[in-house]
């Protein structure tokens, strides 16, 4: 039986290396009434082996932007608040949760008041991914260090996701891009509000509301 959704914040995202995808996805569903949600239950995880990367404004209790690495048949999840930067001089704080399935690539919707994330979702970014300088992306966050490649609509270039601390809990890691040519000082993710793949902002996602999917 599902536990209440709202228990249980903490030591969600940290997986064992050896973890098949239905068992890394026990957390997320954990946290989700899927007969109030229109988020993905996926009952089946597809074991995709796809390099896709998304990237979803998310304005739930507070405004973050979820970074999510298609990988070993799970979508690898982290909450940035500030969002992620082409600003090589800027770090950005990013909270490591739970994996997503990877149905949830393109969602984008409205979570409900009083669930698990309640609020608006957009695609704001997508594109794939690569690994750069190792083989394994689970891991490389299994070691807290990661550098890839984005090539995305918005997002381009060369990142690094550094874990801060001892692993475990509520892991903070910082996302820095690096300085290479796709690098842009003072970029703002602010400053481009609409999904790529809707061309809605949240607030129009909003509005539409209810427990619309947007396929
Ligand atoms: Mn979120």
């Amino acid at each position: 039986m599902p536990e209440s959704p709202r228990t249980k914040r903490s030591s969600t995202a940290r997986q064992p290396p050896t973890a098949s995808a239905e068992e890394r996805l026990v957390p997320y569903r954990r946290k989700r009434d899927f007969s109030k949600t229109a988020e993905p239950s996926s009952e089946h995880a597809p074991a995709a082996l796809g390099n896709r990367f998304v990237v979803q404004r998310h304005r739930a209790t507070a405004l973050h932007y979820d970074l999510r690495l298609e990988a070993a048949g799970v979508l690898l999840s982290w909450a940035v608040p500030k969002g992620p930067t082409l600003d090589p001089d800027v770090k950005r704080m990013a909270i490591h949760v739970e994996d997503h399935p990877i149905d949830y690539f393109d969602f984008e919707g409205v979570i409900p008041a009083g669930e698990y994330g309640g609020g608006d979702v957009i695609v704001w970014d997508w594109g794939t991914w690569e690994l750069a300088d190792a083989d394994d992306p689970i891991a490389a966050v299994a070691d807290g260090n990661l550098h890839f490649d984005l090539h995305g609509s918005k997002l381009a270039g060369r990142f690094a996701l550094v874990r801060r601390g001892k692993p475990g809990g509520r892991e903070q890691w910082l996302l820095i891009h690096k300085h290479d040519d796709d690098a842009v000082a003072g970029w703002d993710p602010e400053q481009y509000p609409r999904s790529v793949k809707s061309g809605r902002t949240n607030d129009e996602v909003k509005t539409a509301g209810g427990l619309r999917r947007y396929t």
